[in-house]
């Protein structure tokens, strides 16, 4: 093997599923491990994935975290290393977005590196240093309000400053524009006077394709998914369906859903419109101690030899609220995760090898009752979630398809159109 050319480091799972995706599509093979693996890797691929969960927690536990990542990518060969953080630059005034990039650009002896979470396709642009969501300022985007990560200034280069040791500057739109040599040419002039990371405008894909090849020798760059539509013709790769290629499909099918988004809910009303096989769970009887994922199971067996089925705990607004309510938001949070996950493991018993998760949590619930370690990346159904292929404890080690759909991703169809993408 030995022909792995990027090695990525994402502080969150689905951020990490984000990245690998856009690598795969734009011609990388990719895989996603989960956590820092503990053994070399055994997959022939261009780029792997390393999804920390090292976003909101200490920095430097965060650091710690991601020079681990770090190392054991070197030491599978790595040319180029790719910190990953959020297209909203989720960070607080302590990191660990600045933190992380100063350790790892020591660790690399790298003296000079950008940062950027533009992600066009995503309505994430960066103009004067500015950070836009959509149509308004990041400050402007809720985003102030979140609860972990508020961003309250939507200047990238002063927010950045405030947690860096060295200096920040910029590589506004009117050089980006004008490309490479412009780039390169800015490069050197911010490194004369004496700064060590520059936040990149991009507003549009064709930016970014023009600051790949002027990042091409960075020993380390950082910024969110959308860099990486540049980055792979640096290493002569082009997009082709042989990047995405996984093993053929086979075995039984399933849905497990933990997600109440919007989104899900319509995907589960439409799974059900369309006569599909659906059981909803209830995280008041879990409460009360009945073994849902048994009667779960037991619904299940008759019926999954000859259909796909679907298994959620999806519930609009109110019923959520009205849970939490009686049961804590973290306990009913946690209650109903244990419940899913055990579902999918009891699912995979029964013979199920093409499995959609949906939910974030719930997927990293499940991801973990199944024993997944990494997930070779595959085609998209819907923007931002593939299919993956991974090898399952839970499955003596058998290879499974999965697809993990954060929140608000799929359309109203994701459930039905999921497995014809497969078949
Ligand atoms: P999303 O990606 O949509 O945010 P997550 O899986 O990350 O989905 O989060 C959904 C959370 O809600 C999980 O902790 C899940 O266990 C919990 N949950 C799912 N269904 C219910 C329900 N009916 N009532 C209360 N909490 C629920």
């Amino acid at each position: 093997m030995g022909k792995l050319v990027l090695g990525c480091i994402a502080d969150d799972f689905t951020g990490a599923t984000d990245l690998a995706n856009n690598l795969v599509r734009a011609g990388m093979r990719v895989v996603q491990a989960i956590g820092v693996p503990a053994t070399p890797l055994d997959a022939d691929v261009d780029a792997v994935v390393v999804a920390l969960k090292s976003r909101t927690i200490a920095p430097a536990e965060a650091i710690a975290q991601s020079l681990d990542a770090l190392r054991w990518l070197q030491a599978q060969g790595a040319q180029q290393i790719y910190f990953k953080y959020c297209s909203t630059f989720d960070s607080t005034a302590q990191g660990n977005i600045g933190p992380v990039t100063e350790a790892l650009m020591e660790a690399l002896k790298c003296d000079f590196t950008i940062a950027t979470p533009a992600f066009p396709d995503n309505k994430r642009t960066v103009f004067k240093g500015y950070l836009f969501a959509g149509d308004v300022l990041l400050n402007e985007s809720g985003m102030q309000n979140h609860p972990l990560t508020p961003m309250t200034d939507a200047n990238l280069v002063r927010v950045l400053q405030a947690q860096c040791t060295r200096k920040v500057g910029l590589i506004d739109h009117t050089v980006v524009a004008r490309g490479d040599a412009a780039i390169t040419e800015r490069i050197a002039q911010l490194k004369s006077e004496g700064i060590s990371i520059a936040i990149v405008d991009a507003v549009s894909n064709d930016d970014l394709l023009r600051l790949g090849p002027a990042i091409a020798k960075m020993p380390l760059v950082t910024a969110g998914s959308g860099v990486a539509i540049g980055l792979p013709a640096n290493f002569g790769l082009s997009p082709s369906s042989q990047a995405s290629a996984l093993p053929a499909a086979s075995g039984l099918r399933a849905v497990v859903s933990g997600s109440c988004s919007l989104a899900t809910n319509r995907q589960v009303l439409d799974f059900i419109q369309r006569g599909g096989a659906a059981l909803a769970i209830d995280p008041l009887r879990i409460a009360a101690g009945v073994d849902v994922a048994a009667e779960a199971l037991a619904w299940a067996a008759p019926l999954v030899g000859k259909q796909p089925v679907l298994v959620y705990s999806t519930a609009e607004a109110g019923a959520v609220k009205s849970v939490q309510g009686k049961l804590g938001v973290e306990e009913a949070g946690a209650m109903v995760e244990r419940a899913i996950a055990a579902i999918a493991r009891g699912l995979v018993d029964l013979g199920v090898r093409q499995l959609v998760v949906a939910g974030g949590e719930t997927s990293g619930a499940c991801v973990q009752a199944l024993g997944i370690a990494q997930m070779q990346i595959g085609p998209q159904i819907d923007p931002g979630v593939p299919w993956c292929h991974a090898r399952a404890e839970a499955a003596q080690g058998a290879g499974v398809h999965i697809a993990l759909k954060s929140g608000n991703f799929g359309g109203d169809d994701f459930f039905t159109k999921a497995f014809t993408v497969l078949a």
